[in-house]
């Protein structure tokens, strides 16, 4: 028997793996079977270059428990080792990799979290004992025993194993018991190994019998060995892409489409993307896709290796070229990782130009599935976005899609406005917004549906991106003004009867600390709604935007802005003016003469002390006649709201246009159909 000293300076190094790795122990299992599945590969390929002439026989990993002895066994019938391979590749390499690590990391706990390529000494996490029985595929080869309690000596010697092949035995460790469970040791395979090239057996298959389950003598595949991603895309149907969805992710609704990824230079890459259906629910779970390194599972946390909007996406990348014995942070600076995350994008976006290309129809029908997808990648991703300003559809309300460049060339004729920037009309609520669309369309106008997550950032990178355009949303002026075609404003009223109509309404609004309004004066269709609200664009993108940013509390707590549009061509508003006028006139008319008369006479004592300091008579004067305008102005208004509060008709009209924007709430709602009820 040899004895010896493995090449570790550090005494004691596996307590310290042990400590270090602790909540990522279950790794282990995952080497040692890599191990094995690349034992076994290596004497598949040296037989098939005929450097190996011997039957291959049984190639089947396996992976046994045996409670009584407290061991898990991982077998294997590659290539084995000879006591040199140990002395080599275990005892030099192998556990020179060990110290490598533990120097490496020993200052930096949290950079251990993820590392992964422990290799064979990752044994010694779980276990007290280790042994390796071993018989190298080479002619004449003497079979060995290493053993190791995770002190830096081991022991060597001859033994009597007589099946070519490597089984490396582990002595559980007490506070390990759990990988002594055949549950927990298939969960573990299942997860790392599910799709590993060499068949991976544990236990044997169940069947239900008298009542519970029982083993059969059927050894248990763990594993599917040729899983989709490594197939050429001209071997597998759609059917095939399906049902390997389904394996992935059961239970959940079939894709949408998908990508296959297939590259050999200037990095290795496979893998199989799918576009989930996500609709408007934008939850990015970060465990979708999976990373594999030659069908070995390593991660479902791809932050990094490809870019944030493809968390969206789901499958699985397998890359031998992505460096996994690193720390997340790095791995996002490397360069091979970058060009691998700039390729999918790449690949993505150009699949996506195909689908678009093929068949307009189908991804019509998907895009209101996609979109939310597309549009993240354009607001995160530079390159991404140029590329998909090709394939991007816009909705109208009606349903119809276009791209950017159809939209532009339908709407431009009759969406330009005075300083030719092409106005771009959209709705958020369609049924909210009904009346105000129909006043758009009625015009002429297109209106598009933005009703999605990221449709307020989307608009606002469009304004950026497209020259001359704006969004306005289709409630945020009259229709008449959405598009503004000249400066001028004609309502066809006297500033007395315009003064007369603003006291009108606006003693007529309901009081509210969250919304105020302002009252304009437009002569619009006369087949229109006698009063309209809108809602100023940019009022309401800051606020919105305050209601997801911190930081933009002021926008926030500032009251709802509304414009309250009274159309002086409306009938209704016609009358209300008129009927207004002769009732008040007599009443009013000497007020405003008083008015008028007072501020000429403020004019012309304004004028007598232009050049010169006004005196503390002149002073008080003016003071004087200020009040005295006041007054009568006061009390003009209130003989004009007066007569608003006994006229409920523009209450209603008030109130008409509050309901049809979705503003008419609570008492002012009940007033409302109580008011109506009696008008009836
Ligand atoms: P790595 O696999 O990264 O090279 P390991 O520490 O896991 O590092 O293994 C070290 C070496 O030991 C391997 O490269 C291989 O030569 C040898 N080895 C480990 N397990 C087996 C096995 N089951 N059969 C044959 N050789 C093995």
């Amino acid at each position: 028997m040899k004895k010896g000293q493995i090449g570790v300076t550090t005494e004691n190094i596996f307590p310290v793996i042990k400590k270090f790795l602790y909540s990522d122990n279950e790794i282990f299992l995952r080497e040692l079977v890599s191990n094995a599945i690349d034992a076994t590969q290596k004497l598949k390929a040296l037989s098939s270059f005929g450097e190996y002439k011997g039957e291959l026989g049984d190639m089947n990993v396996t992976v046994t428990i045996d409670k009584e002895a407290g061991t898990l066994t991982v077998s294997d019938h590659g290539i084995g080792m000879t006591a040199d391979d140990i002395e080599k590749y275990i005892n030099q390499i192998a556990f020179s990799g060990a110290e490598e690590f533990v120097n490496k990391y020993k200052d930096t706990a949290a950079n251990i979290i993820g590392h992964f390529g422990l290799g064979f000494y990752s044994a010694f996490m779980v276990s007290k004992k280790v042994e390796i029985r071993s018989l190298s595929y080479q002619e004449g080869a003497e079979a060995v025993r290493w053993e190791c309690d995770g002190s830096p000596a081991y022991e060597m010697e001859p033994c009597d194993k007589s099946t070519r092949g490597t089984d490396i035995i582990l002595y559980i460790d007490d506070d390990s018991k759990e990988y002594l469970e055949q549950a927990r040791i298939d969960t573990l395979l299942k997860k790392y190994c599910r799709f590993l090239p060499v068949p991976v057996i544990s236990g044997k298959v169940q069947e239900w019998k008298d009542g519970k389950y029982v083993d059969t003598d059927k050894d248990k595949v763990i594993n599917s060995t040729e899983p989709a991603w490594t197939k050429k895309p001209s071997e597998l149907t759609d059917e095939d892409y399906r049902n390997f969805y389904r394996e992935l992710y059961p239970g959940q609704e079939d894709p949408l489409f998908w990508i296959h990824l297939n590259v050999d230079y200037p990095f290795t890459l496979t893998g199989i993307l799918y576009f989930p259906k996500i609709k408007n629910n934008l939850d990015i779970r970060k465990d979708r896709i999976q990373l594999y390194c030659n069908q070995v599972f390593v991660t479902d946390s791809v932050e990094g290796v490809v870019p944030e909007f493809m968390m969206l996406l789901q499958g699985v990348i397998d890359s031998p070229d992505i460096p996994l014995n690193v720390s997340r942070s790095y791995l996002q600076s490397d360069t091979a990782v970058k060009k691998i995350s700039g390729y999918i994008t790449k690949k993505v976006a150009s699949r996506l130009d195909e689908l678009f290309k093929a068949d307009r129809n189908d991804f019509e029908s998907k895009w209101d599935d996609i979109k939310i997808f597309i549009e993240y990648g354009m607001l995160t991703d530079e390159k991404f976005c140029d590329a998909a300003l090709k394939f991007t559809l816009l909705k109208d309300t009606e349903g119809k899609y276009f791209t950017l460049e159809e939209y532009r060339t339908l709407i431009e004729p009759a969406q330009t406005d005075k300083d030719g920037n092409v106005i771009y009309i959209y709705a958020t609520d369609p049924e909210g917004q009904y009346s105000n669309i129909k006043a758009a369309n009625d015009k002429g106008y297109n209106v598009l549906l933005m009703d999605g997550q990221l449709d307020g950032h989307f608009i606002s990178m469009l304004e950026s991106k497209l020259e001359k355009t704006q969004f306005v949303r289709v409630d945020s002026e009259s229709a008449s003004r959405l598009i503004p075609k000249s400066d001028s404003n004609e309502t066809g009223l006297n500033p007395d009867e315009i003064s007369m109509l603003t006291t009108l309404f606006r003693s007529s609004i309901p009081k509210s600390e969250k919304a105020e309004f302002l009252v304009s004066f437009e002569s619009l269709d006369p087949a229109a709604d006698p009063v309209l609200i809108t809602q100023n664009e940019y009022m309401r993108r800051m606020k919105d935007m305050a209601a997801t940013q911190p930081g933009m509390s002021f926008y926030a707590e500032l009251p709802d802005n509304y414009n309250l549009i009274v159309n002086t061509s409306q009938p209704v508003v016609e009358r209300i003016l008129k009927n207004a006028k002769e009732a008040l006139e007599e009443k009013v008319a000497p007020l405003r003469d008083k008015i008028n008369a007072d501020n000429d006479g403020l004019s012309k004592l304004r004028a007598s002390f232009q050049d010169n300091k006004p005196t503390d008579d002149q002073k008080d004067e003016e003071k004087t006649i200020m009040a005295a305008v006041e007054s009568s102005r006061t009390e003009m208004d209130k003989i004009v709201s007066d007569y608003a509060l006994e006229h409920p008709v523009i209450k209603q009209a008030i109130d008409l246009a509050l309901l049809s924007a979705g503003l008419l709430r609570g008492k002012e709602l009940s007033e409302f159909i109580h008011r109506s009820v009696k008008l009836l």
